[in-house]
Order: structure tokens, then sequence, then C-alpha cells
């Protein structure tokens, strides 16, 4: 029996991992879930799973939530909270899903801590990925990711055993003869529009995700495709490759979830329906192999299956994704936090698409770049960059007011209906 917390459990991956955990309730037991608004879910998830805790973000929520759980489940409040309910003793699991980099400080809590981690969250490896992989092999933290490609990826890699396991699978290029690594992605909701109609397109367009239903943020990065330009630079410190390593198609069927090419012309590609439960039964079960739920893979009803180059005038910010990604030090940090302040006011309707990659273009533009030597360096340069954006977004946005920091607490409204 192995303990989970789940971090983000009200979120897209939090209820498909709780759709997995509920199938093996021999083989897990959930310690502890969080939650950010969503508290009547969270209450919900809570009476059905009886965890030993609950975190919310305030003292407010707290006083709710305590009214709607079971007497066995304590609730803690904040990030304290979060950090503790990944680096409990009890705890041998942590699924870190929270969105953007709220998720860092718990997740290198868990990291810091020696858990296996089950990664989602990919801002953290983006923001910090020279020091999470540190504390990772300093302290033997088990990395298993669950972004789709990059779980792809891993089961592609050979030599799935012991040593892989171990601060994860870093060491891709000693002499493992890999050429290169493949990340597949479709294209998002506006693959086929014409360019001149995207400056009008809506939250909720851009939000329709032709394959997988996510939570918001992550869905408006799949249009951009900055998504795939994050988890380039995830691939980057999760698989020790240079970015010039990594190619990136598009592949609208998302079937085909990322490949690794070998030396001698052998692709490997690991395929399936695109379920995220795949991808988190997987990695709970690693090594063995559990039930994820996820229907079979009908190749013949699914036919042909496409594959074509990104078109950089369509996506910039890939393009700008993989500028960042050759500079790294503390670049990837500013393109995310300009991102995260940009799709947050371009979901509450306060600038228009186009503005998301002017923006993120903008702050990038000017910055300076520096190592971060340690995790406030990080959330310094964090800070700084949000503060950035968000003066351009007065220039930009129609909004007058913009709150710096907890950019999603608003959207999180994906889960319901998985
Ligand atoms: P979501 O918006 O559906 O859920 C986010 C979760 O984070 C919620 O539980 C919410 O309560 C919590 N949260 C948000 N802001 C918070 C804050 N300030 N403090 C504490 N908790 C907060 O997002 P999602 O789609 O489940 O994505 C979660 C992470 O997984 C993201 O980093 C995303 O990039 C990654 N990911 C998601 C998918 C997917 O299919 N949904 C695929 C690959 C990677
Ligand atoms: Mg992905």
């Amino acid at each position: 029996m192995q303990n989970l917390t789940v971090l983000g459990s009200t979120g897209s991956i939090g209820v498909n991992t709780l759709d997995v955990v509920a199938r093996h309730a021999d083989r897990y037991r959930v310690f502890a879930l969080t939650g950010n608004s969503q508290i009547d879910l969270l209450a919900e998830q809570c009476q059905r799973f009886n965890p030993r805790y609950a975190v919310v973000p305030s003292r407010q929520q707290l006083s709710r939530l305590k009214s709607l759980v079971p007497p066995e489940t304590q609730v803690l409040a904040g990030v304290e909270g979060l950090e503790s309910v990944a680096a409990d003793a009890s705890v041998d699991i942590v699924m870190a899903a929270i969105v953007g980099g709220a998720g860092l400080a718990p997740t290198m809590a868990a990291v810091e801590a020696g858990k296996k981690v089950l990664l989602a969250n990919k801002e953290a490896l983006v923001m910090a990925g020279a020091i999470f992989m540190r504390a990772a092999r300093r302290y033997d933290a088990k990395l298993l990711p669950i972004d789709s490609e990059h779980n792809a990826i891993f089961q592609c890699l050979p030599a799935m055993g012991a040593e892989l396991e171990a601060s994860q699978v870093s060491r891709v290029s000693d002499g493992k003869g890999i050429r290169r690594l493949i990340l597949s992605g479709s294209g998002g909701p506006f693959r086929t529009t014409p360019i001149a109609e995207l400056a009008g397109v809506s939250a909720d367009q851009a939000c329709a995700h032709p394959n997988w239903q996510m939570g918001r943020k992550i869905s408006v990065d799949s249009a951009t495709m900055m998504n795939k330009g994050l988890e380039l630079i995830e691939a980057c410190w999760l698989f020790d490759v240079s970015e010039a390593d990594v190619d990136i198609v598009i592949h609208p069927e998302s079937i085909v979830h990322s490949l690794v090419e070998y030396t001698d012309g052998s692709v490997l590609a690991q395929l399936g329906n695109p379920d995220m439960r795949i991808p988190i039964a997987h990695a709970l079960g690693w090594p063995e192999r559990i039930d994820s739920g996820a229907a079979s893979l009908d190749l013949v009803a699914q036919g042909a299956l496409q594959f074509e180059s990104p078109d950089e005038a369509r996506f910039p910010l890939l393009a700008l994704a993989r500028d960042v990604a050759r500079r790294m030090d503390d670049w990837p940090i500013a393109l995310n936090a300009a991102n995260e302040v940009a799709v947050a006011a371009f979901l509450r309707g306060e600038i228009g698409y186009l503005d998301i990659a002017r923006l993120v273009g903008d702050v990038i533009a000017c910055w300076n770049g520096a190592e971060p030597v340690d995790i406030g360096a990080v959330c310094e340069a964090d800070a700084v960059a949000r503060t950035m954006a968000a003066e351009r977004l007065g220039k930009t946005g129609r909004g007058k007011s913009w709150r710096v920091g907890s950019a999603f607490d608003n959207f999180e409204v994906s889960g319901r209906d998985l």
C-alpha cells in the first residue's frame, strides 16, 4: 500500500489521477488532496477518498472546507500546508499537478524529501530546471514524467530499469545510441484557422482543444504552441539534451505521443488514445503496468496519421521558446512568467489572442539574462518578469487592474466534466 499526495487534485490531471487511483484501492491510499478555488469539489473528493489532509490557499477557505469534510481529514492552508503534505514522511508518491509557477515550491518540497514525484507541472522544470534536477539527484527523488510527450519518450528510452529510476532519465546522450528526440503536438484548435482570423478568436475557442480535455491555461498554451515550447525546455532538463537534439512535429490526431530516434535509424514511438490516464497509470504503477481505464486504441477506426512541420508565422511563441531554450539561464523563467500573465489576461478577456505572443516577445526582448543560483533567485526573476509583463499589460489591455501572483484561481473549471 502506497500513500499518495495529489497536489492540484481538483484540476484536470488531479481528477484523472483520482480516477486511476479509484481503480486500485488495494495499491494506493490517498494521503492528501489540495485545491484552490473549487472547494465543493475538493470536499466531495475528501468524502470519497478520506485523506488525512486537505489543503486550501487561505484561512477563509479553511474554515469553509472544515465544515464539509469527514472528521478524520485535517485541513491546512497556504504554501506551508502544500509543502508539508508534499514532504510528509508517510508519503510515498506525490502527483505534482498544480498549474503554473504556484506548483514550484510544493514540487521542490517533494523532490527534496526524496519522494517518487509524478511530474505534471512542467512550469517547475521550466523555471528551475538546473536546480530541480540537481536536487532530484542529491535527494534521490524519482521523477516520472506525466506530460504525455515526456512520458512517451521515457517509455521509448533504452534500459527501462533501475538505472533510469534514480533521479531519472538524464544522461541520454551518454553512449545510449540516441540520435534525437521528437516531440509531437496536435497544433491545437487553430492549426488551420486563417491567420487573419486569429486576432478575433475568443478564450473559449482557444480552450476548445480538438483532442485533449485540459485546464484552461494549458489549453491556451496548446493553441499558441507555447505548450510545446515549454515542453522542449522540460525535455532538455529531464533527458539531459540540448534543444538541438529535440525536433518538434505537428501530429493532429494526438495518437503518437512522441518518439526517440536511434543512431541505426530505428525510431521508437509510444501510441495510445489521447487520455491522460494512460501516462498517469504508467507513472503510478511503474515499473509495473496497471489498468488506466482508457479504451483500447482502434488503429483501423483511427485511420491515417498525419505529420507536418509547425508554421513559425502561425506559432511565433514556439520559435521564441526554442531561442530561450538555447540560452537557458533565467530566460525560461521570463518566458514562463510573461506567458502566465498574458494567458491569464487573455482568459479574462482583457487582451486579444495575438497580444499573448506580443506581450511575451516584448518581455523577452527586454530581458538581460543571468544564471539563477537558487530558488530565491528563481522567484525573484519570476516576480520581475511578471511585473514587466503586467506593466506592458497596462498599456496593451483593456482591463485596469492586474494582480501579480496566483494567476489561475478563477479558471479552475476543467475537472468537472471529465
Ligand atoms: P487545471 O487548471 O485543470 O488544474 C490546476 C490545479 O492547480 C487545480 O487543482 C487548482 O486548484 C490548482 N491551483 C491553481 N492555482 C493554484 C495556486 N495558486 N495554489 C495552489 N493550487 C493551485 O490544470 P491541469 O490541466 O490539470 O494542469 C496541471 C499541470 O499539469 C499544469 O502544469 C499543466 O501544464 C500540466 N499538464 C496538464 C495536462 C493535461 O492534460 N491537463 C497535460 C500535461 C501537463
Ligand atoms: Mg504535453
